[in-house]
């Protein structure tokens, strides 16, 4: 059966000396990998038309029994060129599809996770943003995977946590009020909370706070760490570099 699909190259790996595997996030079949079979040699139709972080639409064979499909057609949609000369925005981007990649198995996803991944490397893209871009990709993320507690109301007795701290037992990715934690769990000061409540809307806050943004970045990250299999060196090198400018 030939499929289309529309799909952001997140991994590129040798097959042989003239093919690639090319690990994808597309749009309806969610997470696949196919081969570019020849792709390396000097006429080969592929040449150019697939790289790192590219949108690509695909004509590919789907082989029902096996996790690899053979490419047949790929046509660059979005190509990104900043991610060659803007160092930064790349390692933000690496670090982005790199978290979707190690968070998802192969097979089919919700096409918001794709989204996610566009929007990211599209923003990444047109200007490189400041630190607190990364905090809500992972705040995004464990929404689209279904891993986000609740911002708004104690996990427990429902009571609004707004303008209040909380505490965030991370293990069953709850927030509860003070009361029912009876002093379990790590503290979120009322600012955080209301902080990670901004990041979920359409706009970017400006800036946060250093001591709000270290915070949120410490939730996020103690999060992924427990429930998505990521890497937290990528992630250091992300922030780092996001950090310096
Ligand atoms: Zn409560």
């Amino acid at each position: 059966m030939i499929l289309k699909d529309e799909a952001i190259a997140l991994r590129i790996h040798p097959f042989g000396n003239t093919s690639r595997i090319v690990v994808w996030l597309s749009r309806t079949h969610g997470k696949l990998a196919t081969l570019a079979k020849g792709s390396q040699r000097e006429r080969s139709g592929f040449l150019g038309q697939y790289d790192l972080f590219y949108t690509c639409e695909l004509l590919f064979y789907a082989r029902e029994q096996r996790n690899l499909h053979i490419l047949k057609e790929c046509c660059p949609v979005e190509m990104r060129p900043a991610f060659r000369t803007d160092w930064r925005a790349c390692a933000a981007a690496s670090y982005a599809a790199g978290a979707l990649d190690r968070a998802m198995p192969f097979g089919p996803a919700p096409a918001a996770l794709h989204d996610l991944l566009k929007d990211t490397l599209d923003r990444l893209a047109a200007r490189t943003p400041g630190p607190a871009f990364l905090p809500r990709f992972e705040l995004r993320l464990l929404q689209e995977l279904g891993l986000s507690p609740g911002w708004d109301a104690c996990a427990r007795c429902r009571a609004d946590l707004r303008g209040s701290s909380a505490r965030l037992d991370v293990a069953h990715g709850a927030v509860r009020c003070e009361a029912c934690a009876g002093g379990q769990g790590a503290l979120v000061s009322a600012a955080a909370l209301e902080a990670i409540r901004r990041m979920r809307g359409e706009t970017l806050p400006a800036s946060l706070p250093e001591r709000v943004f270290r915070e949120v970045r410490t939730i996020m990250g103690g999060l992924l760490e427990h429930h998505a299999d990521f890497s937290p060196r990528s992630r250091e090198v992300a922030f780092q570099v996001l950090a310096a400018g």
